[in-house]
């Protein structure tokens, strides 16, 4: 994978290499190399079209990860830690060359790529950066599992994981992104799994790269199977933040909002954002630069009847956890 700067208002667009791209009168077209001039002839076409654009509306599968597809039918997967990164270090323009069908695992947080971001260095664009602001609360409701969207001057993220392992004590927390919050707090989060679960994904022909490091895996006794243990105390909560940041920035910037999510996924994200962008009342784009975010409101005036996860006591949503790591 290499990423390589991109023109105002070009997005974020993955390119993959590995395929052969769309050929017209012999030059190859696309964002990267510019548009064709045909001068009017009927021009002679070959390839696929090897670009896809990562938006929310280009999502196509979100089991396990999150995957986006083109018209043509080709596809990148697991995109949401290096979107996550994207996200984090404010890129707004950029083109994600990929020789093949997924974005490397690297560790299975966000840290490498935000580590190789910085070594390469940012350059402002001669254009305003533009958020969407939620202007209304947006919510999708499933009985145990809801993810709702309320206005905010910032973006801060407030989970609540269920998992069935004594390894998972914290299992709730809000967190305030804006202002390196991303790289402080979530960045170095990874992704994780149960050994019950390995074997049942590799059969499936899943996880064929999957070891201890790129992933926390939790042992068959609820141990932490990783030498070293965790990097931060509730790892598993903070690595479902840093997804839902590389989810919602496929709405093509910042974003405005707070968003409380219960036993929320990819899916369940990507439904939102759906859900968000179908109703203009709902959102506008704005140019005002993302403000602190407080300690939400009480639960209740988050959601509008009782949760439905055991454990949880509708009250207070727990407090700002620090960065233990
Ligand atoms: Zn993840």
């Amino acid at each position: 994978m290499c990423l390589r700067p991109a023109a105002a208002d070009t997005g974020i667009v993955f390119h993959r290499t590995d395929l052969d791209p769309i050929v017209v009168d012999g030059v190859v077209d696309g964002v990267v190399d510019g548009t064709v001039d045909r001068g009017g002839l009927p021009a002679a076409r070959s390839g696929i079209d090897t670009l896809v654009p990562a938006r929310w509306d280009t999502v196509s599968d979100t089991v396990m990860s999150t995957t986006i597809c083109n018209d043509a039918g080709v596809k990148v997967a697991t995109i949401e830690h290096l979107m996550a990164a994207l996200a984090g270090c404010g890129i707004d323009n950029v083109v994600v060359e990929l020789a093949g069908p997924e974005v490397p695992i690297m560790d299975g947080s966000s840290a490498p790529f935000v580590f190789l971001i910085e070594c390469a260095g940012l350059e402002m664009q001669q254009a305003p950066r533009r958020s969407v602001r939620v202007l209304r609360r947006v919510e999708i409701d499933e009985g145990d599992r809801r993810a709702v969207l309320l206005p905010s001057d910032g973006f801060s993220v407030s989970l609540e994981i269920e998992f069935d392992s004594a390894a998972i004590v914290e299992k709730s927390g809000f967190f305030d992104l804006h202002n390196g919050g991303f790289k402080r707090d979530i960045c170095r989060a990874r992704t994780f799994g149960f050994e019950r679960e390995v074997s049942r994904l590799m059969d499936l022909g899943l996880a064929q790269g999957g070891s201890l490091d790129n992933a926390v895996v939790v042992g068959r006794d609820d141990e932490i199977m990783n030498e070293g243990g965790l990097r931060y105390c509730d790892e598993f909560v903070r690595h479902k933040v840093l997804d839902c940041v590389g989810d919602f920035y496929l709405v093509g910037g910042p974003m405005l909002t707070h968003f409380a999510g219960q036993r929320t996924g990819h899916a369940s994200n990507n439904r939102l954002l759906r859900k968000l962008f179908s109703d203009p009342a709902n959102w506008e784009y704005s140019h005002e630069v993302p403000q602190p975010s407080t300690e939400p409101m009480e639960h209740m005036e988050i959601w509008d009847r009782p949760s439905k996860m055991s454990g949880v006591i509708a009250g207070k949503i727990p407090g700002k956890i620090a960065a233990t790591a």
